[in-house]
């Protein structure tokens, strides 16, 4: 499967936002973001000119896609299904974002970050309701209980990252026992749950050319 793999930074600095893709140095002064809030590459720091309107579509699901680590042609087929399902197409798209299951394993603390969140799943540590679940873009659903069981080894390291993310707030829509490394899906997630500003309905127009 495709994956990015250049500096990860540049991704934030891109977008001039942090998109927290690495873990504990995103919380620290030394995050490039805080350093250098301006566009990287030669003519970054001049490029700070207003953008049109299809610039600002397109950086606004260019973030949405680096934040979740989803690559242009899985993007567009959660358009597509945003688009056939009930509801306000951006507002679903991002809930189906969120509903990943390396997402979830995020905000549950197990991992420092989503591609770390996606290690965490693609190495078979993931229960859904008993059953393994091996996929990162896996959909979880209202009522789910999802189980980490990892060998000893892992499992320090997942409670390792639980220490390093205690800082950030469980969301409201999640239930988690750190103890048993088990978390709940109380409801599906809403778009004010997701901690970012995201402007949804700029994808929409971007798509909908
Ligand atoms: Fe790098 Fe994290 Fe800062 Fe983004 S938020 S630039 S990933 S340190």
């Amino acid at each position: 499967m495709a994956r990015y793999t250049d500096a990860v930074c540049r991704l934030c600095r891109r977008e001039v936002e942090k998109l927290f893709l690495k873990g504990p140095k995103c919380y620290t002064e030394k995050c490039p973001v805080t350093k250098r809030a301006f566009a990287p590459g030669q003519h970054g720091e001049a490029r700070r000119q207003k953008l049109s309107n299809y610039g600002l579509q397109l950086r606004q699901k260019q973030k949405v896609k680096r934040m979740y680590g989803v690559m242009e042609k899985q993007f567009r087929k959660y358009f597509a299904i945003a688009t056939k399902t009930k509801g306000v197409t951006g507002r679903v798209l991002l809930q189906l974002l969120e509903r990943r299951i390396d997402n979830v394993i995020f905000r549950l603390g197990m991992a420092v970050s989503r591609a770390q969140a996606r290690q965490v799943v693609r190495h078979n540590f993931v229960y859904v309701n008993g059953r393994r679940v091996n996929i990162p873009s896996y959909l979880i659903d209202a009522n789910d209980v999802i189980t980490v069981k990892a060998k000893e080894k892992s499992e320090k390291k997942i409670r390792e990252n639980l220490e390093l993310s205690k800082d950030r707030d469980i969301p409201k829509w999640l239930e988690f026992n750190s103890q048993e490394l088990q978390g709940k899906v109380l409801r599906l997630p809403e778009k004010e749950d997701i901690p970012m500003t995201i402007q949804e309905q700029l994808i929409v127009e971007l798509y909908s050319k």
